[in-house]
């Protein structure tokens, strides 16, 4: 007798990623949760059964941003109802979080909120909307198990530059910041998990990994020598991997920059020089009114410190003008920092206040024309510096790898060391390859080169 095997119909899935590389990471966590259980990524939306917004909280007005997009998804949802089909519609990601309950009473369509420490309970909650047919689902709890005991193995296909996320959530509470409200707390992967991961990840074809965490230097993992591993360690330990040619990491705090950090540099030539490293502000008062328990003395003592060790080493930072209470010599606190310790790139913005954290209620709001005219300021300085700084590169040979086709007929784009985007023109057989490329060109966001000699593996 024949066997008859019946194939599951499969289901489309789209993911909008909006914000930082973290997303982009649990955007693909997702897709590894949801793949066994039939979903296949879909680049169109309205054919979609399941829409997930993966949503970022930093920017301003980002909760408009999702109820706009959500929107739209509405009449994509009534369209494919009208046609006897359903939409699943489901928010996550910081947005999500923290504001849950509000998203569930201004779009009644949507089928699911998940917040980002219960992604992994995606399947389980699809099934649940499904079964309750329009009554949404809301889950933005914090789970005491760690998500990642339950994340099925990451897919392998990440690409050449892979993201990996080692530790997530912050218990500095910046006054400014909703990280800790929608991350929730201080939570570092073990070693064997991220080892095992990046594993994955370079048999995939991934040659560079950055790994990720919203205080990545907090990073303390239980080790396989069973001591505990700070970040400095983790990376020496993913420095073994042969085929792994390079490491970075984001996003750093001053508070827990250590010896053995400062030592990586210094010793593991697979880590990238290049470090991002947000400062925020240039005034001591500041500083303080941020909550962000450093001075700018210190941060100037602990960029020495890297440069001691890395003398090249390129610098990137995040600062925000016009906190409340910002007055005009604290702004030039800002100006002469930046000044002086010269950033090869830098994000800089307005402050615009957070619902729900401290900052937004400050008295002495900065009015908005000056936040506008000093971050005009800031922003000519940055981009001076950005500009000198890829200037200083034309004449050098520096080490690109190769990671899809430009925007022109046979060009290819690649990262330096010091993560500047390089045009070269070149075959599409170097993508994936690290080549030494001889710098001709530079503008302010990116350099122009040839390749010296490919060298093919
Ligand atoms: S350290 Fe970073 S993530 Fe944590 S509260 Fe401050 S700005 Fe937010």
């Amino acid at each position: 007798m024949t066997k008859i095997v019946v194939t599951p119909i499969a289901k489309r899935v789209f993911i909008k990623t909006y914000g930082c590389q973290m997303n982009v990471y649990d955007t693909a966590r997702m897709f590894d949760v949801l793949a066994p259980h039939g979903f296949v990524a879909t680049e169109d939306l309205q054919g979609a059964d399941l829409v997930i917004l993966n949503t970022c909280h930093i920017r301003e007005k980002a909760a408009e941003k999702v109820y706009s997009e959500l929107g739209t998804i509405r009449r994509l949802k009534a369209v494919k109802a009208g046609l006897g089909g359903r939409m699943i519609v489901a928010v996550a990601g910081c947005v999500a979080q923290a504001e849950g309950a509000e998203i569930m009473r201004r779009a009644p369509y949507v089928d699911l909120v998940v917040g980002p420490q219960s992604y992994h309970r995606l399947p389980e909650l699809i099934t649940r909307a499904l079964q309750r047919g329009g009554a949404g689902i809301l889950d933005t709890s914090f789970p005491v198990e760690p998500k990642f005991d339950y994340l099925p193995e990451a897919g392998a296909s990440q690409g050449v530059t892979a993201f990996l996320t080692v530790q997530e959530g912050c218990n500095k509470f910046c006054s400014f910041c909703v990280v800790p409200y929608t991350r929730g707390a201080e939570y570092s992967r073990p070693v064997a998990q991220i080892l095992a991961e990046a594993r994955n990840f370079v048999r995939g074809g991934a040659r560079e990994i950055t790994l990720l965490g919203q205080n990545v230097n907090a990073y303390h993992g239980e080790g396989p020598d069973g001591r505990e591993w700070r970040l400095g360690a983790l990376i020496r330990g993913l420095a073994e991997l042969p085929d792994l040619d390079r490491i970075r990491y984001t996003t750093s705090h001053p508070r827990d920059v250590d010896d053995e950090l400062i030592a990586a540099h210094r010793e593991v030539a697979k880590l990238m020089p290049f470090l991002h490293l947000p400062v925020q502000s240039g005034s001591d008062r500041i500083l303080s009114l941020m909550n962000r328990r450093h001075s700018a003395a210190d941060y100037r003592r602990i960029v020495d410190r890297f440069r001691s060790a890395r003398p090249d080493l390129a610098l990137s930072s995040d600062l925000i003008v016009g906190y409340p209470g910002e007055t005009k010599d604290d702004f030039q606190a800002t100006l002469d920092l930046v000044e002086e310790i010269g950033f090869a790139q830098a994000f800089s913005f307005k402050y615009s206040p957070r619902p729900g954290t401290p900052a937004a209620s400050a008295p002495a709001q900065v009015p908005e024309k000056v936040k506008s005219e000093r971050l005009a300021a800031l922003q000519l300085l940055l981009t001076k510096q950005q500009r000198e700084f890829n200037e200083s590169c034309v004449g050098r040979v520096l080490r690109v790898l190769f990671e899809k086709p430009g925007r022109h007929e046979g060009q290819l784009v690649g990262r330096s060391p010091y993560l500047q985007g390089v045009h070269v023109a070149a075959e599409a057989a170097l993508i994936g390859q690290i080549v030494p490329a001889l710098i001709s060109g530079a503008s302010a966001n990116s350099l122009a080169g040839s390749v010296v000699a490919p060298v093919l593996r």
